[in-house]
């Protein structure tokens, strides 16, 4: 557990107002491709941002177009702040102090997803529920599982015979999670994404 070995991921022991709050954070869970061909799990931001370690120090992406420029060219400014996150900005690294947040609630749906605890530290900036932060680090443990249904299938949910998920393939450089009816095969894909991403982050993961 190195340097947050003595955080405990339950939402009672830490707060916001704590130095180090621990509070909740949903991923994406995204196959990379190595070099030497296999395909491993990389849990990824909502808008894809890698996370290839269990703890992140946030920088500033944000470039803006300036218009005043000399000569009719478009400039690029680099907006990069000192200390991230900045106020003004839409940087840092987000989690909700939301315990109760639905976790999936905004990731794409068919995706497979992973949810669990950060714990946040340097500046950090509230809004709500919603905290950005300047690093964070992934405290366990890690809950994966298959995510929400296709929208398709949000009707028949109810129904006697709800579908159900099917299996796990890539489309498109990202996982896919098929749901219908028939004989599940994601037992396979949730063991060994649960084991690699335990081996990956140095947690305790647990699957559906
Ligand atoms: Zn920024």
């Amino acid at each position: 557990m190195g340097a947050t070995g003595t955080v405990t991921a339950h939402p009672d022991l830490t707060g916001v107002g704590a130095r180090t709050p621990v509070v909740r954070r949903t991923w994406t869970i995204a196959p990379e491709s190595r070099r030497d061909g296999t395909i491993v799990p990389l849990l990824t931001g909502i808008f894809g941002f890698p996370w290839r370690t269990a703890t992140l120090d946030a920088k500033c992406a944000i470039v803006e177009r300036d218009h005043g420029s000399v000569g009719g060219r478009t400039r690029m400014v680099d907006r990069h702040h000192r200390v991230v996150p900045d106020p003004d900005c839409t940087c840092g690294i987000y989690a909700t102090a939301d315990v109760d947040a639905r976790p999936a609630a905004l990731v794409v749906r068919t995706r497979p997803v992973a949810s669990g605890f950060v714990a946040l530290s340097g500046r950090i900036l509230r809004a709500g529920t919603t905290l950005r932060a300047q690093r964070a680090a992934i405290v366990g443990p890690l809950a994966i599982d298959l995510g929400r249904p296709p929208l398709a299938a949000v009707a028949l949910m109810r129904t006697p015979r709800p579908p159900h998920p099917l299996r796990v393939t890539i489309e498109a450089g990202a996982f896919k999670v098929l749901w219908g009816w028939g004989t599940d095969r994601t037992g396979d894909w949730l063991a060994a994404t649960a084991a690699a991403l335990a081996d990956r982050y140095g947690l305790e993961v647990t699957r559906p």
